[in-house]
């Protein structure tokens, strides 16, 4: 079988296995997706990526996060940190030479061992982003020092990547509305740092970003005692991009010291078992095996599964009860 030497490749942080094992977890057919979970559970086993930053970056169409991570990029290269990015496309709400993956192609990526670009399909995510997102996640983890996830919308998406990454980046544009948009929707404790881009074009962004900081103090602080960061940055002029790369290390830092970074870790293995089963097996299915409830006992028990092999094990335990 060709996935532990896959998974070797991936440990000794060979870039050309990414490609491949992307596509192995992309792979429905029921042998693929065998092999796919028997090489993740082999770098989960190893500790694979742990010690890689996760970020997720999210925000409406036009805000500028492509732009923007294009000059993340290009700060962390400068840094000596190699990159991994996945891009989850609404596919419908993006075209043709648009493509972020065609961009930054175009840019940063382009003949570049140290940055790696993904682009997913959101089209049959039904449910969470999970199941193939924190697969994506672990790969490019066990190769790449940053990891970045990119979703585009408001509302359920950031919950979705919230779930995964140890850091939520939101994206406004100054002048959309976006950030009111963000307040009505009851989701602003999500983000642990906020970015007005787009800082050029004038005060705009100067009232957003106090209106905002504004409306963060109005709202209860979250439960881990981090305070939300408000970034104005440039995509175009590369203003503000240390400031928000300094925010996110005093978050990383903040989360590490405070245990967060170890439960949000738990919350996306979780996230990921609970999305696998959902997909093949659906609510139903779920229940046999005690719900979120069953699942967490799961997890945490005295034999310590990876989520991966959590989900073969329950895959069959869920078949035998189906059928009994
Ligand atoms: P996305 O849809 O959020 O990925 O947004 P894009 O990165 O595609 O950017 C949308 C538009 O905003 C493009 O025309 C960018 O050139 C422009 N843009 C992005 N960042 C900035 C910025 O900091 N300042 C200005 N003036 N324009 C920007």
């Amino acid at each position: 079988m060709p996935e532990p030497e896959l998974a070797g490749r991936l440990l000794a942080r060979e870039r050309s296995a990414v490609s491949e094992a992307l596509n192995l977890v992309d792979d429905r057919r029921p042998p693929q997706r065998e092999a796919a979970l028997a090489m993740l559970d082999q770098l989960a086993r190893e500790g694979a990526g742990h010690g890689a930053v996760r970020i997720g970056l999210t925000g409406a169409p036009g805000a500028g996060k492509s732009t923007l991570l294009d000059a993340l990029v290009s700060a962390l290269r400068a840094r000596h940190q190699s990159v991994g990015i996945i891009a989850v496309d609404p596919s419908s709400q993006r075209t043709g030479g648009a493509l972020l993956g065609d961009r930054l192609r175009v840019r940063s990526v382009s003949g570049d061992e140290g940055v790696f670009l993904r682009s997913m399909a959101a089209r049959d995510r039904l449910g969470g982003l999970a199941d193939a997102t924190f697969a994506g996640v672990v790969i490019l983890s066990t190769v790449f020092d940053v990891v970045f996830v990119e979703t585009v919308g408001i509302g359920q998406s950031e919950s979705d990547v919230a779930e995964l990454v140890d850091s939520l980046v939101f994206v406004a544009h100054p002048e959309a509305g976006d950030l009111l948009q963000f307040m009505k929707a009851g989701i602003l404790e999500l983000p642990d740092v906020f970015v007005v881009n787009k800082a050029d074009l004038g005060a705009a962004a100067q009232r957003s970003a106090s209106e905002l900081l504004a409306g963060l103090r109005l709202g209860e602080a979250p439960g881990d005692g981090w305070q939300t960061r408000v970034v104005q940055t440039s995509a175009l002029t590369g203003q503000g991009i240390d400031e928000l790369l300094d925010a996110l290390g005093a978050h990383r830092r903040h989360i590490e010291e405070s245990g967060e970074l170890a439960r949000r870790r738990e919350r996306a293995r979780l996230a990921f078992v609970r999305d696998a089963l959902e997909r093949r097996y659906g609510s139903y299915g779920l229940e046999q095996i005690g719900g979120r409830a069953g699942l967490i006992e799961r997890l945490e028990g005295p034999t310590h599964p990876s989520p991966f092999a959590l989900v073969k094990e329950l895959g069959r335990e869920i078949e035998l009860g189906l059928r009994g």
